[in-house]
């Protein structure tokens, strides 16, 4: 089965239908290009930058300077050939603490994370932009942001950047001056103000994980509550369809990098909502992609519709799972 897969790894993930789907890795080390190049990956879907940090805070809390995680990022955007690399600023907190202090919050999920921390400590925030601009001199590279909710929050990062890019241009130092910037979707109250996000960025990433964590307040991480946790809930299936919609109105691509996207049971579900950009764990691309090359999308996409109108969790259940027998 291992071996029927990786003869996949060449071939261009489309549909019966003719319909072509990007298939993209999460990363967590530069090193772990290697296994997405391996997996057939046309790019890298998200970096999660964070993994630098939490490596090199250990017991002296230090963390990596301006030009350490510029030649991280270099590195996998050299090995990735031309491919792009979305790189994600940092998203510590809650399951991923750096500090102390993270693990101290009262409500870490809701607390001081991911983007909030990094616009309240503008100097190390300054410095990873600084880090991911230098690296974009070097192959196409996205800038993903995590957990926006605010439009003030977007308003504020962009700003940021744009002071970023003067300070490199005032130094001399190469970068691509049209870099992509894109957020992340993974707070409820940022895909139901799409607009607000459609508008200020240049693409969308749905991160699944968190917004299933925040739409169904289960945390993502407590196995008490691990069976309340259910990413076909139709809360769940309204947010991301809408999502894929308005984005596919709004011409900005939209890409889902949480677990869901690779999870064979829900790639025709995804499919069948318009998606057309997956990124996920380098080990499930291939299954996925075999996903792909069996599914029809003028089959499932009526099939798809009719079970965003279902609210009974048995019902949804059946109907997905038919998706993968049609
Ligand atoms: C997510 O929340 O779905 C996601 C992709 O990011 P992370 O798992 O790193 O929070
Ligand atoms: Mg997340």
């Amino acid at each position: 089965e291992r071996k029927k897969l990786s003869k996949l790894k060449k071939t261009p993930a489309v549909t019966k239908d003719g319909v072509e789907i990007t298939l993209l890795a999460n990363i967590e080390l530069p090193q772990d290009t290697q296994a997405a190049l391996d997996a057939g990956a046309v790019g890298i879907g998200l970096f999660r930058s964070e993994f630098l940090f939490m490596g090199s805070a250990g017991h002296n809390h230090r963390l990596p300077t301006e030009d350490e995680q510029f030649e991280s990022y270099r590195q996998a955007v050299a090995a990735m050939k031309g491919r792009p690399v979305t790189i994600r600023t940092l998203d510590i907190g809650a399951d991923k603490p750096i500090s102390a202090a993270d693990e101290t919050a009262l409500n870490p999920a809701l607390g001081l994370r991911a983007i909030r921390y990094c616009l309240a400590e503008p100097q190390m925030f300054m410095s990873q932009l600084r880090a991911i601009l230098r690296a974009s001199a070097y192959g196409p590279v996205k800038l993903l942001v995590p957990m926006l909710a605010h439009a003030h929050e977007i308003d504020q990062t962009l700003t940021m950047i744009e002071q970023a890019k003067a300070q490199l241009r005032e130094a001399g130092k190469k970068f691509d001056p049209l870099i992509p910037v894109g957020a992340m979707i993974e707070v409820p109250a940022a895909a139901l103000t799409l607009p607000l996000f459609a508008q200020r960025m240049d693409f969308l990433s749905i991160g699944t994980n968190d917004l299933i964590q925040y739409t169904l307040a289960v945390d993502r991480v407590d196995h008490e509550v691990a069976h309340l946790y259910n990413p076909i809930h139709p809360a769940i299936l309204y947010l991301l369809s809408s999502t894929i919609a308005i984005g596919a109105k709004a011409n900005i691509p939209v890409s889902v990098c949480g677990e869901m996207a690779g999870d064979i049971k829900l790639t025709r579900l995804l499919l069948g909502m318009g998606l057309k950009e997956f990124s996920m764990h380098p080990a499930q691309l291939l299954s996925v992609k075999q996903e792909i090359l069996n599914s029809d999308l003028s089959v499932i996409t009526p099939r798809t519709r009719k079970i965003l109108r279902l609210m009974e969790p048995a019902a949804i259940a059946e109907a997905v799972a038919g998706l993968r027998a049609a």
